[in-house]
């Protein structure tokens, strides 16, 4: 009965946070597509990531198909993920006020794009990959089962390893000097706070 309780919990978190980047897709929507093989590198890599986060998650909650394979945690896990899910939320909603006109799901410098330093970006560089980062140990706790699990784990850790050093070099060769000292103050996912 508590797996049913902790997959109405990441359910709802499901559709609080494609509320949060539908709205944000549509605002941002491109005047047009760019159809370089950048791009399509990129469309790859974000069509990956939606299998551990939309297609693997939804499977498992809405079929019973994957129950085979279900493991169990101790009660204050559940809970643990449930906050792990609402702080991911949180920033997620944060990162795409904060970038603004200047968001786009796949990496490109877009027309009249500034660089943004304020609000959460004023700590980490990379705040909407750590909360897709937090919402992976969320699904973790919350869909205890070996597949749907760790799914968003698994295409997550790739994907930011591939792309995060891809969109640093971008910035740097649009932002220059202003982007390097911006790397020098600001963590990649956790904050600077030793400095
Ligand atoms: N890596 C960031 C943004 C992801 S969205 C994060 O995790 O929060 C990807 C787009 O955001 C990229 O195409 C890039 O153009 C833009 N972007 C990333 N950091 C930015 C910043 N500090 N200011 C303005 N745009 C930024």
């Amino acid at each position: 009965m508590f797996d049913d309780t902790l997959k109405a919990v990441f359910l709802s978190g499901f559709v609080v946070g494609s509320v949060i980047r539908g709205l944000y897709t549509w605002r941002n929507r491109p005047s047009h597509r760019p159809g370089d093989r950048k791009a399509a590198l990129d469309t790859l890599l974000l069509m990956l990531a939606s299998v551990g986060l939309v297609v693997a998650p939804l499977f498992y909650v809405l079929t019973p198909w994957l129950d085979f394979a279900d493991y169990h945690l101790p009660i204050w896990a559940g809970w643990t993920g449930a906050a792990v899910l609402a702080a991911a939320l949180w920033l997620l909603w944060r990162s795409h006020a904060d970038l603004g006109r200047n968001w786009s799901p796949s990496l490109q410098i877009r027309e009249g794009h500034s660089l943004v330093t304020r609000g959460v970006y004023r700590h980490v560089r990379h705040p909407m990959y750590a909360a897709h980062g937090l919402w992976a140990i969320a699904q973790v706790l919350l869909l205890q089962n070996w597949i749907a699990g760790p799914a968003l784990l698994a295409v997550f850790l790739p994907l930011y390893l591939v792309r995060a050093p891809r969109e640093e070099r971008m910035m740097l060769g649009h932002f220059g000097e202003d982007y390097r000292l911006y790397m020098s103050r600001t963590g990649r996912l956790i904050p600077k706070f030793w400095r």
